[in-house]
């Protein structure tokens, strides 16, 4: 049987009175692995608030492993946009970590927490790297790192959002690898600009631009988004943007 981890149902959502979501319904089950693409401004990171339980909706319904989003979120996984941070700061792979296990301060780590911590080290291929400090790491591998401080949480599902915009393609290939590999263990949401390197990785695209404009298997080929759905899909070749489809 397959579980139902996220549902969103008829949800709104305005900044103002502008509206950002328009009547958005999405439902997530285990082991889905959903990419979700659209114009810049077309929501996509207020939709992450949402299921995050930051952004309540204006209308609607949002359930998060069946419970208010601001419970159910500590099941979640949440990779950031690559963020910059002072390279000098004076902090390891490990402790970066460690500390995504969110022990109350004072309490200390058990030796649980830093075996938990090692093995997510090793799952994402940096147990190698513990000891380095956090500033000597390539824009590649400090992802993992983020994402290794995400798996620490044991989480059912993973929000990624843009997790390989300032890495290289060699590198993004080994990340999407890595999450094809983790999609046995739970489930995967990631937004994207470049659908056409994920769509060999993901089972399910969604499409939003305020409104959600089609959410299903891209078996028809990226074109028909376009097509049929007003989805504006944005092509990268090698780095290098080609096809930039007019947004709707
Ligand atoms: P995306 O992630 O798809 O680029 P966002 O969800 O970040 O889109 O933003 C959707 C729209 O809402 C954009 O027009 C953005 O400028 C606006 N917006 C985002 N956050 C706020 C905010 N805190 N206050 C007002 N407007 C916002």
């Amino acid at each position: 049987m397959t579980e139902e981890i996220i549902s969103i149902k008829n949800v709104w959502v305005y900044y103002g009175k502008i509206p950002v979501l328009e009547d958005v319904t999405l439902t997530i089950k285990q082991n889905d692995f959903l990419g979700v693409i659209g114009p810049n401004g077309g929501g996509k990171t207020t939709l992450l608030k949402v299921i995050l339980g930051l952004i309540r909706p204006d209308q609607g319904e949002v359930k998060v492993f069946g419970k208010d989003p601001r419970e159910g979120r500590r099941l979640i996984g949440y990779i950031p946009q690559y963020t910059r941070f002072d390279p000098n700061f004076p902090i390891n792979v490990f402790d970066v970590v460690l500390m995504g296990r969110y022990r109350q301060i004072f309490k200390g780590y058990t030796q649980k927490d830093r075996e938990i911590t090692l093995d997510a080290l090793e799952t994402v291929g940096m147990d190698e790297f513990k000891d380095r400090q956090i500033g000597k790491l390539s824009g590649g591998e400090i992802q993992r790192v983020f994402m290794a401080r995400a798996l620490v949480r044991e989480p059912k599902l993973l929000l990624l959002d843009e997790p390989t915009a300032s890495i290289d393609p060699e590198m993004q290939k080994h990340f999407y690898e890595l999450l094809a590999d983790l999609k046995n263990r739970m489930a995967i949401v990631l937004v994207t600009h470049d659908i056409s390197v994920v769509s060999t990785y993901i089972d399910e695209i969604a499409c939003l631009n305020r409104r959600l404009f089609y959410h299903g298997k891209t078996e028809g080929g990226l074109g028909m988004l376009e097509d049929i759905y007003r989805c504006p899909v944005e092509m990268i070749a090698h780095g290098t943007p080609h096809r930039v489809l007019k947004t709707h």
